[in-house]
């Protein structure tokens, strides 16, 4: 963790791909925090969860963006593939100092952080234990807009400040996902419960064989829980949710024992 004397190294990555405007308004506030290192995929990921690219090899390059300041490199590979090529040397950082991913297209609320690109960069710099943060707009196609990518950046370039002052706890990382209008004010909140509306499509290729498509509405979810991400962004403020890689269910520990599941014959 760098102490503060001399500038942190940051390294910015989305799941929508280095052409993306979120990820252009990251990288152009960022700069006022630390020396930006952008590592992104070559094509949109979002919802491509936490891969890991074993079974392919992966191609990373230098290039230019709209900044000369910025060192630029897009990669064949997943958002977490990108963080795991950064922190394994591609590029020669081995002082990368937090990790920003975003700020995405539309939300990452509850559930979703399950499916994430975005989130799933996080996550693999905090399983690395370099912090993270990652940024969501939660907005509808015709509110992705350039002001409100530089609001979900300035928001993440603040936290990115505190972040290296503070650090985090080992393995965490912070969700922040941002309305599409002035918010509010800013809510600590918990994930809260998405309600999926997926519908299965099922069609017949040309050759008379069937092939399925997972089609259906935008999730919603439950915006009356107080406290949650998705109360907190349905009521136009913006959330930050600190989120943990053990997923370890601790309330369940005890109810295994009286199952007596350490009993069952071997
Ligand atoms: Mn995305």
């Amino acid at each position: 963790m760098n102490t503060g004397t001399s500038r942190p190294t940051i390294l910015v990555t989305n799941d929508d791909g280095i052409d993306s405007a979120g990820i252009r308004a990251l990288w152009t506030a960022l700069r006022q925090v630390g020396n930006v290192v952008v590592f992104a995929p070559d094509h949109n990921w979002s919802a491509a969860g936490h891969a890991k690219t074993l079974h392919k090899p992966l191609r990373a390059e230098r290039v230019d963006v709209d900044a000369d300041d910025i060192e630029a490199w897009v990669s064949t590979g997943a958002p977490s593939d990108c963080v795991a090529l950064a922190v394994l040397g591609v590029g020669g950082h081995d002082d990368i100092d937090l990790v920003v991913s975003g700020v995405n297209m539309g939300p990452n609320l509850g559930q979703d952080i399950t499916y994430s690109g975005t989130v799933a960069a996080a996550f693999e710099a905090a399983i690395s234990n370099i912090p993270a943060i990652s940024v969501s707009l939660d907005a509808r196609k015709d509110e992705m807009t350039v002001e409100n990518f530089r609001r979900g950046a300035r928001i993440a370039t603040q936290l990115a400040r505190q972040v290296c002052e503070n650090g985090l706890p080992n393995h965490s990382l912070l969700n922040v996902n941002v309305p599409p209008m002035q918010p509010k004010g800013i809510k600590i909140t918990k994930l809260g419960l998405r309600f999926y509306r997926d519908e299965l499509v099922a069609r017949e290729d040309p050759r008379g064989r069937p092939y399925y498509w997972i089609g259906g509405a935008r999730p919603t979810g439950d915006t009356r829980r107080e406290g949650t991400d998705i109360w907190a962004v349905a009521n136009g403020y913006i959330s930050i949710t600190p989120v943990n890689l053990d997923m370890t269910n601790t309330d369940m520990l005890e109810t295994l024992h009286s199952w007596g599941v350490e009993d069952l014959s071997l």
